[in-house]
């Protein structure tokens, strides 16, 4: 960490600052179900303008395939008005195209935040010349987006080839929590996935497998590791193509003597009706949307013994208030053992329980899901590398 450069011990005044920031927040329809990102987000935007610097900011907004209303960052400045009184914040629609002396003539109560900047399809294939050009709106960049430094993307490792760049706060912050984890993490050390990025979440569990004692399943990643061991899951969301790599996972558990612990039962609907049955009588048109209390029994008695617990992945299909009681178990299973340092994230995980009770008895909510894992599983991540060979 020591070879960034770090925003909290640099003062960066009277700059025009690019700032990757991470507003990529779940949305229900064109409404944000969770803030959590943006207030997040919210100290190195806050310490950048105390000290005279005109923001430009960058994030993108969920997955959208091409330039639409319903993924706009018109959603997001909305909401990050009411944090940021005082300011006005203008969504450019297109930088390339806007008027040149909306940049020049910015003035210090005013944000300029790109449009979603996965609307330019040259974001995802890191494209060198457009991160130039976004590099061009500004003298400085700070990375700030945690949860996108796993990306290779033209905002996020591209822009350092161009100008001086630091970790942004929430950045710093992150890498220090996991850090602590990798570094002086008690034990048992339980470890727990669900959610539905099966092989992107599955490629960084070796070292998660390393340093536990159990590894709790569920969610898309369970139903994969069910299927991988031979049990008949139905319709559920899962990846049989990763089947081969599990049982990589569980050989390497083996030899770590790490246990993955398998749901023994599960919620889900079988031709409209909803059922709870055991994972070795799950007829071939059930779909698993959440784990069984059964399951929930035994993942809570180990979760309440754990003096560390890493959770990523809602556990059932949480979109659907039918299905969250799973995730809601998890949460308060966690939640209750008090002496135990806990690390959560992921977008989605924190959509499930960010307007619950005890948020405070989680050591670190982590605003990354896949970026967690993928830290814990190298120690760095393409985004943080960017930011030292610049
Ligand atoms: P995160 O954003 O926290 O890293 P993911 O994006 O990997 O988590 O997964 C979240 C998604 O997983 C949610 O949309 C949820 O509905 C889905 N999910 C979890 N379990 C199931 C299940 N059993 N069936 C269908 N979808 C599921
Ligand atoms: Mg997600």
């Amino acid at each position: 960490m020591s070879s960034i450069a770090l925003l909290s011990k640099t003062q960066i005044a009277n700059k025009r600052v690019i700032v990757r920031s991470d507003f990529d927040v779940s949305l229900r329809g064109r409404k944000i179900a969770d803030e959590t990102r943006i207030q997040h987000a919210l100290p190195t935007i806050e310490l950048l303008l105390k000290h005279h610097n005109r923001l430009v900011i960058i994030s993108k907004l969920n997955r959208p395939k091409e330039r639409d209303e319903d993924h706009s960052m018109k959603i997001v400045a909305h909401d990050l008005k009411k944090y940021l009184p005082g300011y006005e914040i203008k969504v450019i629609d297109d930088f390339l195209t806007e008027d040149k002396k909306t940049f020049t003539d910015q003035t210090e109560k005013e944000i300029l935040l790109l449009e979603n900047i996965r609307f330019y399809p040259e974001e995802k294939t890191n494209d060198l010349n457009f991160a130039k050009k976004l590099s061009e709106l500004g003298e400085v960049f700070v990375l700030d987006a945690f949860a996108m430094a796993h990306r290779k993307e033209s905002s996020v490792t591209g822009i350092p080839h161009f100008l001086p760049s630091f970790a942004g706060l929430q950045l710093e912050e992150e890498m220090e929590a996991i850090t602590h984890v990798l570094d002086h993490a008690h034990k048992p050390f339980v470890a727990i996935m669900g959610g539905a990025k099966i092989p992107d979440k599955l490629a960084f569990l070796a070292k998660l497998i390393e340093l536990s004692d159990y590894l709790l399943v569920g969610g898309g990643i369970g139903n994969t590791m069910l299927l991988a061991q031979g049990y008949e899951i139905g319709k559920s969301l899962c990846e049989p193509s990763e089947k081969e790599h599990v049982k990589h996972l569980f050989a390497l558990a083996k030899k770590h003597h790490t246990q993955i612990v398998l749901p023994t039962d599960l919620v889900g609907t079988e031709r409209g009706a909803e059922r709870i049955i055991p994972i070795n009588q799950i007829p071939k048109d059930f779909s698993a949307f959440d784990i069984g209390p059964e399951t929930q029994a035994q993942f809570g008695n180990i979760i309440s013994q754990a003096a560390t617990i890493v959770w990523n992945g809602p556990f059932g299909y949480i979109e659907d208030p039918r299905f969250t009681r799973g995730t809601d178990f998890l949460y308060y299973a966690i939640t209750d053992n008090e002496k135990a340092f806990s690390l959560v994230g992921g977008g989605d995980t924190l959509a499930a329980i960010s307007k619950k009770e005890y948020l405070n008895k989680i050591s670190h909510i982590s605003t990354g899901g896949g970026a967690m894992l993928e830290y814990i599983e190298n120690g760095t991540l393409p985004g943080i590398e960017a930011l030292k060979s610049h």
